[in-house]
């Protein structure tokens, strides 16, 4: 027993998981008042149709540290997601999007766009989630049927029923729903044809290597065909060359997002994409 304190003791003061616990804590403590000093913000990726048309935007949460500089998504939105601040956070790019949606309703060039706004799990799941959504709308004036909120697998994980409610709740209203990162996670597809879906996202994953590797062409073509039969439009994520684009439009991809067609950047930059196509 003793001897089992004392591991425990050695555990709890193991300085690379002590250092590992502070420099989590410290980066929760500089997220919480990053929030607060507005040092979070959205940029937007475009997204494009079989001809490059650019046919809206992805939002992606942004965060600069005023010390550490740009911290990476991967990084912050699991720590936003475990610690709850996830809903603030969640809450901040809805709104901002939803204000970008109204400046660009004025714009004859770009009314016709698009927004996507991702969504966690914790955040969707959270109690007054329709109502947060439908506030944010009726707020900013933004129109419902330019959003598309883009839901993970990992939402399958918990009670379907009320998930559907809620999905059906802001269709209702005009909202659409995309299935991200499809095929890295837990669907069923009996799962897949009960959701009210509009689109499928390609995982970057299996479309980085889609030319080159059998079994990740096996994968997207499989995709791209459930996606035709179950009448859902489907996203390809990661496309940075015209060769992996040609794949993916041969195999009846409809939507496409990567570098080759722009990175994430400001509001401004996507209007100048914008403004720069035939
Ligand atoms: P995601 O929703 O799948 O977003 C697409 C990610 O792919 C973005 O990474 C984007 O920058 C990256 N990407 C786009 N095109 C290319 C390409 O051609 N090549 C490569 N290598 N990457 C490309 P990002 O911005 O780092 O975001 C990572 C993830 O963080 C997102 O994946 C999403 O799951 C999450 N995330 C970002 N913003 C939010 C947010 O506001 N709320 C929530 N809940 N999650 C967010
Ligand atoms: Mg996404
Ligand atoms: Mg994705
Ligand atoms: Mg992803």
């Amino acid at each position: 027993q003793a001897k089992a304190a004392g591991r425990n003791t050695q555990r709890l003061f193991d300085p690379s998981m002590q250092a590992a616990l502070l420099a989590r804590s410290s980066l929760e403590a500089d997220l919480r008042l990053g929030l607060e000093r507005g040092e979070l913000f959205v940029q937007y990726q475009p997204v494009v149709n079989h001809r490059g048309q650019i046919l809206g935007a992805e939002a992606l949460a942004r965060w600069r540290h005023p010390e550490r500089g740009m911290i990476s998504p991967a990084d912050f939105i699991p720590l936003a997601e475990q610690t709850g601040l996830i809903l603030p956070l969640g809450r901040h790019v809805l709104r901002t999007a939803c204000l970008q949606l109204v400046e660009w309703a004025d714009d004859p060039q770009a009314a016709h766009l698009s927004v996507a706004v991702n969504v966690s799990a914790r955040q969707f799941r959270q109690p007054g989630f329709v109502a947060e959504v439908l506030e944010i709308l009726a707020e900013t004036g933004a129109n419902p049927r330019r959003l598309k909120v883009e839901l993970t697998e990992s939402m399958l994980l918990g009670d379907l029923e009320c998930t559907i409610d809620r999905m059906e709740q802001l269709q209702h209203e005009g909202v659409g729903f995309a299935l991200d990162d499809f095929g890295t996670g837990y669907s069923s597809l009996s799962y897949l044809k009960r959701l009210p879906l509009d689109q499928v996202k390609i995982d970057q994953s299996f479309v980085r290597d889609v030319l080159t590797d059998p079994n990740d062409a096996a994968i997207v073509r499989t995709i791209l065909a459930l996606a035709q039969s179950l009448d859902l439009v489907a996203v390809a994520e990661g496309v940075e060359t015209t060769g992996q684009m040609g794949f993916l439009r041969l195999h009846g991809c409809e939507q496409f997002q990567g570098y080759l067609f722009g990175r994430p950047g400001s509001a401004q930059a996507l209007q100048a994409l914008l403004h720069a196509q035939p």
